[in-house]
C-alpha cells in the first residue's frame, strides 16, 4: 500500500513537470496532478494506481466499444507486428489487412460508399474529407466550390481544418488564426442551411458536414426528418453531404452507422474511434462509388494527400478483429436493447430528482440535463454537472460533463458490451451522485 502510494506521487510529479495534457485545465493539473493514473482495463471497468475501479461510462473517449482487455485483439496486433509491423501504402505499395479492411467497410457502409482513405484518427479524417471534397470540385471544373458548411454545436476535431469546421466557439477561440472558407448554421434547422447556401452562393459551396448525433457538443439527436431534408437540399444545390461518424459509427447508436437511423446516405463519411475500439490509432474517410469513379477518370496527376500511417497494417488488422467481435457478439443489437434500458433508467431518475430536465439516448449514447426549473428549463447560475461527475467518480462511475453554450449536461456512451446489471449499477450511482448535489444546490440557489 505504502509502495503504491509513493509511486503514485512520483508519477504525479513527473506528469506535472513533463506531460502537457490534451484538453486539460492546465492550472488544475498543476495543482492536483492527474487524479486517475490508469493501470488496467477489463470489460466495462477501469482500474487505477490508487487501487480504485470505476465503470467507464463514456467508453473512455467514446471509443472503447468492445470493452477493455481483449486478449484476441492483443494477439492479432502481436502477430501482425511480428510479421509486418509497418508498410507504406503510398504509390504502388499496399498490405493485406488494409485491403481487407477497405473491402469490409464497403460491405457494411451506408449507401454506395465504396472506397476508403485511411488516417490515424478523427481530426485527420476531417481534414482529409475537406481536402478531398475541394479537390473533387477542382477535378470537376468547379474550383470556386471551396466553402464547407457545418453546424453551430458541432465538434470535428483539432487539426487546423477540423478546428475551423468545429461549430463550438471555445475550440475555435483557442487559436487566433483559422483556415478560411468555413461557415456555420443552426444545428437543427434545414432552413438555416438553405439560407446559408443562398447567402454564400451555391456555386461556392463544396460540402455540408454533420454528426448524425452531435457528441461532444452535448449529445443532440436530430429531429425526425432533419437528415432527409438536408440530403435533398444538398442534392438540389449539388453540394456534397459528409457525415462525421467518428463517434456514431460501428454500433454506438444501435445501428451499424448513425446515419442508418435516418434512411439517407452521405457522399462521404468520416470515421475513427470505434473502428478499433481504441486499441490502435486508426480513422478514415469513405467516398461514394460515383466520386471514386470521377477521381479515377478525371485525375491526371498524383493524389497528393497521404499520411505515413495511412493503411497501417497493425491498426487495420486490429480493426478487422474488432469488427469480427462486434458482429460475432451481436454488440450492435445489444447497444440498441441496452440503450432502451439506459433511457428507462434516465427517466426513472428524472421522475425522482428535482434538478433533472431533459434526458435522451439513441442506442448507447445519451445525455441527462440538469436544470433549476423543470418547467422553464432555467439553468443554475453555475453548472452542476462537474459536481455530479465528482460525486459519481467517488462512487465508481466515470462520465463527462458538457457546459458549453449554457448547457449543464452529463453525457454517456458506455461500452457496447454493457449488460442489464451493469446498467442498473450505472443508474444507481448516477442517481446517488445527483441526489448528493441536489439538496445543496436547491438550498443554495433558491
Ligand atoms: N469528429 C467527431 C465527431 C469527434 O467526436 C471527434 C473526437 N471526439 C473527432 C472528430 C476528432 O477525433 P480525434 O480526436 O481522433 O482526432
Amino acid at each position: 500500500m505504502m509502495e503504491t502510494q509513493k509511486s503514485y506521487e512520483q508519477l504525479a510529479e513527473l506528469d506535472k513537470k513533463h506531460f502537457l495534457h490534451p484538453t486539460t485545465a492546465i492550472k488544475q493539473q498543476q495543482a492536483t496532478g492527474p487524479d486517475f493514473i490508469l493501470t488496467k482495463g477489463e470489460g466495462i471497468r477501469l482500474y487505477d494506481l490508487k487501487g480504485r475501479s470505476a465503470i467507464d461510462g463514456l467508453s473512455s473517449l467514446w471509443n472503447v466499444n468492445i470493452g477493455h482487455g481483449r486478449e484476441e485483439i492483443a494477439q492479432v496486433a502481436y502477430e501482425q507486428m511480428k510479421t509486418l509491423g509497418y508498410s507504406s501504402c503510398f504509390a504502388t505499395f499496399s498490405n493485406e489487412p488494409a485491403i481487407k479492411l477497405a473491402a469490409k467497410l464497403a460491405e457494411i457502409a451506408p449507401g454506395n460508399l465504396t472506397a476508403t482513405f485511411f488516417t490515424s484518427g478523427g481530426s485527420e479524417s476531417n481534414d482529409t474529407a475537406y481536402k478531398l471534397a475541394r479537390h473533387y470540385w477542382i477535378l470537376k471544373g468547379q474550383p470556386e466550390r471551396k466553402k464547407i458548411i457545418s453546424r453551430s454545436q458541432s465538434y470535428h476535431g483539432v487539426a487546423m481544418g477540423a478546428t475551423s469546421a468545429t461549430g463550438l466557439k471555445p475550440f475555435r477561440d483557442f487559436t487566433n488564426s483559422l483556415a478560411p472558407d468555413f461557415h456555420y448554421v443552426d444545428h437543427f434547422s434545414p432552413q438555416a442551411l438553405r439560407d446559408k447556401i443562398q447567402e454564400e452562393g451555391p456555386e461556392t459551396v463544396a460540402a455540408y458536414i454533420a454528426e448524425p448525433v452531435q457528441g461532444a457538443g452535448g449529445v443532440h439527436i436530430a429531429p425526425d426528418g432533419y437528415f432527409r431534408e438536408i440530403r435533398s437540399i444538398c442534392d438540389e444545390f449539388g453540394i456534397l453531404f459528409i457525415t462525421d461518424e467518428v463517434i456514431t459509427a460501428f454500433g454506438r447508436t444501435g445501428t451499424y452507422f448513425g446515419i442508418d437511423h435516418y434512411d439517407v446516405a452521405p457522399d462521404m463519411m468520416c470515421f475513427a474511434k470505434g473502428i478499433t475500439s481504441g486499441y490502435a490509432q486508426l480513422g478514415g474517410v469513405m467516398i461514394s462509388e460515383t466520386m471514386h469513379n470521377d477521381f479515377i477518370e478525371l485525375s491526371e496527376g498524383t493524389l497528393l494527400h497521404g499520411y505515413t500511417y495511412s493503411g497501417h497494417p497493425m491498426a487495420c488488422a486490429v480493426a478487422l478483429k474488432n469488427l469480427e467481435i462486434l458482429e460475432r457478439e451481436n454488440l450492435i443489437d445489444n447497444a440498441r436493447v441496452m440503450g432502451e434500458e439506459l433511457l428507462k433508467g434516465f427517466k426513472q431518475i428524472q421522475s425522482e430528482r428535482s434538478i433533472v430536465g431533459d434526458v435522451r439516448a439513441l442506442g448507447l449514447i445519451g445525455a441527462v440535463e440538469l436544470v433549476k426549473n423543470k418547467d422553464t428549463n432555467e439553468r443554475f447560475p453555475e453548472p452542476l454537472a462537474p459536481k455530479v461527475l465528482a460525486e459519481a467518480a467517488k462512487r465508481g462511475l466515470i462520465m463527462r460533463s458538457v457546459t458549453f453554450d449554457n448547457q449543464d449536461t452529463i453525457v454517456f456512451a458506455p461500452p457496447l458490451i454493457i449488460n442489464k446489471q451493469d446498467i442498473s449499477e450505472l443508474i444507481q450511482i448516477l442517481n446517488e451522485a445527483i441526489e448528493a448535489v441536489e439538496s445543496k444546490a436547491v438550498s443554495e440557489f433558491n
